[in-house]
């Protein structure tokens, strides 16, 4: 610990702070990532997700999609983690937590985030065909939506894309 930092230093400090908040960020889209990759061996379509307690950054739940395994439409990998996460925290509210998905999230999760009140939400790639944030039903835009997460997109796109593509390639 610095005592009585100069400007330099708080500057090097903040910037060290601000590197490590971005390694957090990567590290927990890679947890998604990675259960996005385990959904897909399980023959669902790859998508993960994880839900940190902002502050702390500990980790209350990382979830895959099952809707097949389930035989719920409803499954989706958000959904699970925000239920998983919010019996963790025993409350119905995750206002002090942030969300990790691999995919844009659809209207249904859109709509549970903003009823979670989830502090910030990050995905990875756009979904223009099933996606509910920057597509189609644009859920946190709406004047029924009574809380807006903060919306980061685009974080681990690449590697969201690649797992994506792959899957219904492999399919067809
Ligand atoms: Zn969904």
């Amino acid at each position: 610990m610095v005592r009585n930092p100069g400007p330099a230093q708080l500057q090097a400090l903040t910037r060290d702070r601000g590197r490590q908040h971005c390694r957090a960020m990567t590290d927990f889209m890679d947890m998604a990532l990675a259960e996005a990759e385990a959904a897909g061996a399980r023959g669902e379509v790859p998508i993960g997700c994880v839900v940190v307690e902002g502050a702390s950054g500990r980790v209350l739940s990382r979830q895959g999609n099952r809707t097949e395994e389930l035989k719920d439409p409803t499954a989706h990998a958000e959904m699970l983690a925000i239920r998983e996460a919010a019996a963790a925290q025993s409350s119905p509210r995750l206002d002090a937590c942030d969300l990790y998905v691999s995919l844009e999230p659809c209207a249904m999760c859109a709509q549970a985030i903003s009823f979670a009140r989830v502090r910030r939400l990050y995905y990875g790639a756009e979904d223009p065909k099933m996606g509910g944030v920057a597509h189609g039903a644009r859920v946190f835009a709406q004047s029924t939506c009574h809380h807006r997460p903060e919306v980061y997109p685009g974080l681990g796109e690449r590697r969201a894309v690649r797992l994506l593509k792959e899957f219904f390639a492999s399919r067809r």
